[in-house]
């Protein structure tokens, strides 16, 4: 019988590992993200329910209030946090993803440690001893070090690089230890220091993982929050190996995998390497270096961009940050409707790394319900730029820098922009002339068909529309 429910169980593992990898790869496409959550979701009930009808499991009063206790901060999070606010919920959820891995290891080496202990050298215990080992370690890292990505990017924590001096020397030292601990815990784990060394080795794990995560801006996050969700992804799959369980496994690797994908897309979309991410203190303002920028700045009011607007028959809107910063997706698309209804052609151009997350912009606009396939990227639309009339720019900065193409000397030069100064006339929607998150000055405010529409990127376009409201009547 028993032979009967393993083999059961694995069947329900595997199904549940085909529609992850299902529902990861139809999460790459607007159309069909909705349905892949979906199936990847059932999958994993499907995964949770198969376990917990597993023989094995005694008793289930402590599931029922972890299980209750989490779905309920879940749903709480999910309806009250504002879409401004994801990035750094992504990073606190990705935290106790860590956590909760940790914590396997911990239970687990306990267990067997004040139980049978660990026997002889067989693969099967060797497995378990790195196992055990890599969750606490890299669960650990992931836990505290998402915290602080979390912090930073609420604006709990200084968002500012913290450095001082000797930090690397103090992270090899705190690395060092906690390998030295690995190697004590492999040669003797039923030794009598094993225990408090494991001990330490979580304190050391969670220091590592602030140490880590302080010296990077609270702007680069976004990648870290990418690494760390790897990082999250292997601490859960070596907790599959310690409690040998397939789908943990497979879901594990699937998320280390994709994060570091993402990671490596994202730092390829900016032209800067994962290291420069990570040691650089890219986003201090101290960092920034360029050619200083000079010229004569054509400022716009709304009432005579509605003019311009009026007459242009292809409108595409650039939008970043500032538009997130504004929550001015909704009047973005109330004046693409009215520039469509006077016959315009309108699209949206979305950079990689516009805004402070991967697909920010393409979840603000989904959420003002923006057609998908008005949607375009970077290097669509950059090909055909020179025929569109008016190009919006909305709240970006350097994702439209044109020193990135033109001047060897700046910081984001070799960054692949949408080049917004190509179209026949540019409008750029911001508050200031200040400069984006890289701190480099844009050229692009002084070209000669640029033209400065200063204020909230909501509060302009909703003048705007009010221009186009008052002419229909
Ligand atoms: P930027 O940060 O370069 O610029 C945003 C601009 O928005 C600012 O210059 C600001 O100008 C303007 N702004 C702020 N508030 C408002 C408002 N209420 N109304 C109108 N404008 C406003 O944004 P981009 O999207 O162009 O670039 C993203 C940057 O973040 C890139 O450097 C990218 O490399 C980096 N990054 C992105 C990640 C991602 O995953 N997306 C990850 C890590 C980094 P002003 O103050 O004058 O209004």
């Amino acid at each position: 019988m028993n032979e009967t429910i393993k083999i059961l169980t694995e069947i329900a593992y595997m199904v549940s590992a085909v529609t992850f990898i299902l529902g990861l790869k139809m999460l790459s496409k607007p159309t069909t993200a909705i349905k892949g959550n979906i199936i990847s979701g059932l999958g994993m009930c499907l995964a949770i329910a198969v376990t917990l009808f597993n023989p094995v499991v005694e008793s289930y009063e402590w599931i029922i209030i972890g299980g209750l206790i989490g779905s309920i901060i879940g749903a709480i999070a999910a309806i009250k946090v504002p879409m401004t606010s994801m990035p750094g919920f992504v990073a606190f959820f990705n935290g106790t993803g860590g956590l909760a891995s940790m914590l396997v290891g911990w239970s687990d080496f306990h267990v067997t440690y004040t139980g049978k202990g660990y026997g002889s050298y067989s693969l099967e215990n060797i497995v378990l001893i790195l196992a055990t080992y890599l969750a606490m370690l890299i669960g650990g890292v992931t836990f505290s070090g998402s915290m602080i990505a979390y912090g930073k990017l609420e604006e709990k924590i200084q968002g500012k690089p913290i450095l001082f001096n000797g930090q690397q020397l103090v992270n090899a030292i705190v690395l060092g230890l906690g390998i030295l601990i690995g190697i004590l815990f492999f040669m003797g784990p039923n030794s009598s220091f094993v225990y408090p060394a494991i001990i330490l080795l979580m304190v050391l794990a969670n220091i590592l993982g602030i140490l880590v995560t302080i010296p990077i801006g609270g702007a680069d996050m976004p990648v870290v929050i990418c690494l760390l969700n790897s990082y999250s992804g292997m601490a859960a799959c070596a907790s599959g190996f310690v409690l040998n369980n397939t789908v943990l496994i497979v879901a594990g690797s699937l998320v280390g995998a994709s994060g570091i994908i993402l990671t490596a897309i994202m730092c390829k979309a900016m032209n800067r390497s994962l290291a420069n991410v990570l040691f650089s203190g890219f986003g201090s303002s101290e960092g920034a270096v360029s050619t200083s920028v000079t010229g004569e700045v054509k400022a716009l009011s709304p009432e005579d961009a509605y003019f311009v607007l009026e007459a242009a028959r292809s409108v595409v809107f650039v939008p970043g940050y500032g538009m997130a910063v504004a929550q001015a997706q909704h009047v973005v698309k109330e004046l693409a409707d009215l520039l469509e209804k006077n016959g315009a052609e309108v699209r949206y151009a979305i950079h990689p790394v516009a805004g402070r997350m991967p697909g920010h912009m393409n979840v603000l606009l989904a959420e003002a319900n923006v057609p998908y396939d008005q949607l375009l990227e970077m290097d669509d639309i950059n090909p055909i730029i020179d025929t569109v009339d008016v190009c919006i720019v909305v709240g970006a900065n350097d994702v439209v820098n044109p020193s990135a193409r033109e001047d060897p000397k700046s910081a984001i030069y070799g960054m692949p922009i949408i080049n917004v100064d190509y179209a026949k006339t540019c409008f750029v929607l911001k508050r200031s002339l200040a400069s984006g998150f890289s701190g480099v000055e844009n050229p692009l405010f002084f070209k000669e068909n640029t033209r400065m529409i200063f204020g909230d990127a909501k509060q302009t376009l909703t003048a705007i529309i009010n221009q186009f409201k008052e002419a229909q009547e």
